[in-house]
């Protein structure tokens, strides 16, 4: 079940100066590039008069490329297309789709400067965080292509006492469509399409419009890699539209979504209203995400892990941490040590090297920090705080910031950026944290820090999440070594780039044979 024989993607050691030099020089190449995105539809690009510009997040002057968006003549003719590929793409042996999924994820990393400079220019991603992008991608395709041969090349013999034949196997539904968020344009786009191939399906990928250009590039590497054109529709565009139209489809057999806990509410209750056949949603949304540092923790490794688990990705993660719960003993010195930490922070261009947090992703979201911040202003107790960079005007620049609130009550839903929001606690109200964690209703992960394994298992066990982290950071879960995803307002389930994945996207058989 656990895939020992297969490994992870290897990383690079930035810190090693005759590493980072032909990595930077790689990445300069892409520097100035224009990208441009179109809709794909059986392998051909479909141009439209309907475009956008793309600017980077962390400097609107400078622009990335252009977007031509999907008309609905182009959803339809992408529809049919899925749907004639299905049954010959469900045909072809596991064996064969696993090919081109590790064909696909070695063009990931044959591509990969190219990839990286792209993330930071559309989506403001940093250079770690650029690196980690393309590593998971690649660990998607290279674990879903393990669990294909596994669960789908052969079916599984049952018992047949009464002298028959009973064998269960795994097929494809039909057309999947995928519907995937800008945080993760490479790595959660990669992973739902490939899931939905791995198992048989045909796709309709529906990029975050933020990122489409990112979207677009990799569609492309898919069919670079051998994949038949007619099972990969690429379809850039707005949600709502592309929603609306596909949705009801009778040809669609079921839907992947990662992004807001509104809009997998809203997919849920346009799934139940067809008429026809009931299909599968597979949502993984947003976090009201905790982390619980008792007195016994060692203050140094909490405010490290705090740092990368609230203001790492600028906070822009569903598993970030957004409430820190610190026993009384050692909120002090944690909050001293934090605020010092915040200091040092280094906003700015997300390709420099030196740069901790990149910009938020649009003025959208801007807007809606930034108000959330002045709220927070007005009526609490700022923790720490890090410095703007120059020219901070041009980009979309969130400063991390932390303030002390009375409890998770306090807010009203989940602040999707940098901001920390900090809740002192006494020992004797450790049940009443978890209580007000519990009840909050989303359940993706949660932080421990605590030297006392008695008390780590206690609120382990109590606090209902789906990922939980004992004394490190609560943000990056390895494909195949912890699988994510969460329960609750969090998400249905199953976990991506765990066992149970792929299953979730095909249909269960039994044939029963009496010859
Ligand atoms: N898998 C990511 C992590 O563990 C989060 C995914 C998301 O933000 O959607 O940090």
């Amino acid at each position: 079940i656990y895939g020992s024989e297969r490994r992870n993607s290897r990383g690079h050691n930035l810190a090693v100066l005759s590493h980072l030099r032909p990595f930077q020089q790689g990445l300069e190449r892409w520097a100035e590039h224009q990208w441009k995105a179109t809709p794909i539809v059986n392998g051909e690009r479909c141009d439209s008069n309907s475009r956008t510009r793309v600017t980077n997040p962390h400097n609107r002057d400078r622009v990335a490329g252009e977007i031509a968006w999907s008309r609905q003549d182009i959803v339809e003719n992408a529809l049919s297309t899925a749907h004639q590929a299905f049954e010959s793409w469900n045909r072809t042996p596991a064996e064969e789709r696993a090919k081109y999924l590790e064909a696909y994820a070695d063009l990931l990393e044959a591509n990969e400067h190219e990839l990286i400079a792209l993330c930071s220019r559309e989506a403001g991603k940093s250079l770690p965080d650029g690196i980690a992008e393309v590593r998971e991608a690649v660990d998607f395709c290279r674990y879903y292509a393990m669990q294909a041969r596994r669960q789908f090349a052969e079916p599984m013999e049952m018992p047949g006492p009464t002298g028959e034949s009973n064998e269960y196997y795994l097929e494809g539904r039909g057309v999947f469509l995928c519907i995937s968020p800008w945080n993760f344009p490479v790595a959660i786009f990669t992973g739902q399409i490939m899931a939905a191939l791995a198992a048989g399906n045909t796709v309709l990928a529906k990029p975050a419009e933020q990122t489409s250009l990112i979207g677009g590039r990799c569609a492309e590497l898919m069919l670079q890699a051998g994949f038949p054109p007619g099972v990969i529709q690429y379809l850039p565009g707005d949600g709502a539209g592309i929603g609306g139209q596909v949705l009801s489809d009778q040809r669609l057999a079921g839907v992947t979504f990662t992004g807001s806990t509104g809009v997998a509410h809203h997919i849920s209750r346009t799934l139940a209203a067809r008429e026809g056949p009931i299909i599968p949603l597979i949502a993984e949304t947003g976090g009201q995400n905790a982390m619980i540092v008792d007195s016994s923790a060692l203050p140094e490794q909490v405010v490290k892990d705090v740092i990368m688990s609230a203001f790492g990705s600028a906070g822009q993660r569903c598993s970030a941490l957004r409430v820190l719960y610190v026993q009384e003993d050692v909120a002090d010195i944690i909050e001293e040590t934090l605020a010092g930490a915040m200091r040092d922070l280094r906003l700015g261009d997300p390709i420099r090297v030196e740069t901790d947090v990149g910009p938020v992703i649009d003025q959208e979201a801007y807007d809606d920090l930034m108000k959330h911040v002045a709220e927070l202003r007005e009526r609490n107790r700022l923790v720490g705080e890090a410095p703007l960079p120059d020219n901070a005007e041009k980009g979309y620049f969130v400063p991390p910031v932390a303030y002390e609130i009375n409890g998770m009550k306090d807010l009203d839903r989940e602040f999707f950026g940098p901001i920390l929001h900090v809740v002192r606690y006494e020992a004797r109200e450790l049940d009443s944290v978890i209580d007000e964690i519990n009840g909050a209703g989303y359940g993706l992960t949660l932080g421990i820090h605590s030297r006392s394994e008695s008390s780590a298992a206690y609120i382990e066990r109590r606090v209902k999440v789906g990922n939980t982290y004992i004394n490190r950071n609560q943000v990056g879960a390895v494909v195949g070594v912890q699988p994510f995803g969460g329960r609750g307002l969090s998400g249905t389930g199953p976990k991506a780039g765990g066992p149970n994945y792929l299953p979730r996207f095909a249909t269960e058989r039994v044939r029963t044979n009496n010859t």
